[in-house]
Parts: structure tokens; sequence; C-alpha cells
């Protein structure tokens, strides 16, 4: 077992960086990879780091960039590793942070042991569990490559080529304030109209590719009050863009109308939180990624996930990015815990790819 990897994990999830709180975390890192690696820290106005670490052996010029983010989910604070049985999990009272420190510590350990790689362009970014904020924050200027990877699925043989385009819908319905027992014929209730809406909308998958979700519902003040205020947020995602838009489109109607129909308002927002992306399947940088995961004896499954990764922010900044394992598994949970051979595995994977680079 690779204790050196181990440890570096250890050291990483013992320090907190829960969503907003990676500060720490990321200085960490800048000192690790400016120390060990001689590399060009940057911290951008957002407080990503971009980390630049000149070649090794190789003849490439141009950077190979990995993607990686420093934040964790909650409960994140003083989490204590424990590994049994070649399995890394908590205490069982926080998550891991394997995602996405097995990640980083995967990284960290493939340049510290490759034998050669290209010039490499890593960027951590900050809010990556609350909406890809600190990639969307992402100061690209600063970048120079034009293919990378980022080490954020917990398969270690998927390479995922494509992400959805994902719309956040807020709406608030605003009916009218009466006396529920006086005079209950003079109220709007928000909540009824919100139920109206809500039957009539189809959620979970609308085929194929393309979901709806209503998360939150939150209104009405008093028992003997009809409802005047109800806030919904909802959200429509799809791996073909223009359905994600007809979708959401026919979700906002459906408040209207319904709003509408009882005398109530429904104001509708809606914001395309990031646009879906497709690498074509024969890329070379799909190829490579195919080949790392055969590398260590995988079969990789080349794929589309429904799940929003920093991936397709980079993609729509002009990095064609392919998303690939670290390893963990049931992440966001208690039961999060990576297997050390799997953190290996990743390790030499990454190590295939500064490879293939390399020449
Ligand atoms: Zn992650």
């Amino acid at each position: 077992m690779n204790e050196r990897l181990i440890d570096t994990f250890f050291k990483m999830v013992r320090i907190d960086s829960e969503s907003g709180e990676e500060k720490e975390f990321i200085s960490y890192l800048k000192d690790l990879f400016t120390r060990e690696f001689r590399a060009k820290c940057t911290i951008d106005d957002y407080g990503n780091l971009i980390v630049n670490i000149p070649a090794k052996d190789s003849a490439r010029n141009e950077p190979v960039f990995f993607g990686v983010h420093a934040d964790t989910v909650k409960p994140g604070k003083n989490i204590e590793p424990i590994l049994e049985n070649g399995i890394i999990r908590s205490k069982g009272d926080t998550i891991l942070g394997a995602d996405d420190k097995a990640g980083i510590a995967e990284l960290v350990e493939a340049i510290r042991t490759a034998d050669r790689y290209p010039p490499l362009e890593i960027v951590v970014s900050r809010e990556e569990e609350i909406g890809l904020v600190g990639a969307k924050h992402l100061d690209t200027s600063l970048l120079k490559s034009k293919v990378g990877f980022l080490i954020d699925m917990d398969a270690l043989d998927a390479v995922v080529i494509g992400g959805p385009s994902h719309m956040t819908i807020d709406v608030e319905i605003t009916g009218k304030a009466a006396h529920a027992g006086m005079e209950p014929e003079k109220g709007i209730s928000a909540i009824k109209t919100a139920s109206y809406a809500i039957c009539m909308l189809k959620e979970g998958w609308i085929d194929e590719e393309t979901t709806v979700n209503v998360g939150v519902i939150k209104g009405g003040e008093i028992r003997n009050g009809v409802p005047e205020r109800v806030q919904i947020k909802a959200e429509c995602r799809s791996l073909t863009h223009e359905k994600c838009v007809a979708q959401s489109q026919l979700i906002r109607e459906i408040f209207e109308i319904a709003a509408k129909s009882v005398g109530a308002l429904a104001e509708v927002k809606m914001e395309m939180a990031y646009e879906a992306v497709r690498i074509p399947k024969d890329a070379e940088v799909v190829s490579i990624a195919e080949d790392a995961v055969r590398s260590v004896g995988l079969d990789p499954q080349v794929r589309l996930i429904c799940g929003g990764t920093d991936g397709s922010i980079y993609n729509q900044k002009g990095i064609q990015t392919v998303v690939i394992g670290m390893g963990a598994k049931s992440e966001h949970s208690k039961d999060e815990n990576i297997a050390v051979a799997d953190m290996e595995k990743a390790v030499g994977m990454i190590q295939h790819i500064f490879d293939e680079f390399s020449g």
C-alpha cells in the first residue's frame, strides 16, 4: 500500500473545507504545489487556485489541464479518516471528503512519481458543490490549455464526455390574504394555486435525457389565514439544450396558467445555470482517457451524465474537458468511502495520461 498517498489524503481531509470555507485548504495546497513541484501558483479574484507546473522530460509546450475542486459538502468538519481492510472511511459522523480530495491526492502522487509529464495547468476550484460557482467565476484568461481532464467522477472506469443543460426555475405565487374563519371567500390561496400547478407538471424523467424536479416549496404564515405567498424552487435538466429550454418554458406556462385561473399572480424566474456539453467520441482527449482506464485493467465506459460538474463550465470556456474517475463511493453521505487500491489505480491512470501527452 502506498503510505505516502494515504498520508497525503489524510492530511487533506483533516483540513475542513465545506463550500465557502476553502481558504485554509487552498493555501495548504498552494504551499504543497510550490514546495514539491516548483509550481507557479496564482489565486484568482474569486479564490480559485491555479497551478502551473513546468514539464518534466517532455517536449510539449502547450499545457494540459487538470481540474479538481477544493470544497466538500456538509457535514464536513473535523473529519477523522479511518483505514480498515484497505478501505478509508470517516468515523461515521461526517462525510469523508474523498469527493474531491481523493482526486487531488491522486493527482499530487501521480506528479510525484511520474517519469515524465507535459506542462501541467491545474485548477482547484471553490464552491463546486453549491452550483459550480468557483469555476463560473474563474479567470480563464489565466489559462493556456486547450484540453484536459476533470478528476471528479466516482467510478474509475467512467469517461464522461457530456453533461446537461440545467435551468433553475424560481416561482413566487402571490394570492390574497384573508381571515380563514371570518371571510375566506375574499382570499386567494397561494398554496392551493401552487398545488394545482405542481399536480399538472410532469416530474422525474420526462424522456430518456430530460428531468424535472420541484425541490423546495415554502409558503403560508399562519393557520387561520388564507396564504398569500408561496415560493417554489424547481429545475430542469436535459442533455439536449433545446429540450431543457422548451420544458422549462412549459413549466413557466403551467404556473402562469394555474395562477391566472384563480386570480393569483405567478412570477417565474428562469436562469440557465450551464449549457449542455458533448465532446465527440473520437476526440483525442476521449481516446486518451479510455486508454488510461484500460491501462489499469478496467473497461472504459464512455458516458453522458445528467449531473453538473465543473467540466461543463470548462468546456463552455473553451477547454475540451473529459471527466474521469477518482474512485470514491457513496459520496455526499456519511458512508462515503474509498479503497486504497482504487486510489492507486487512479494514480496509474493519471500517469498514463501524462505519458500520452509527453511524447
Ligand atoms: Zn465532486
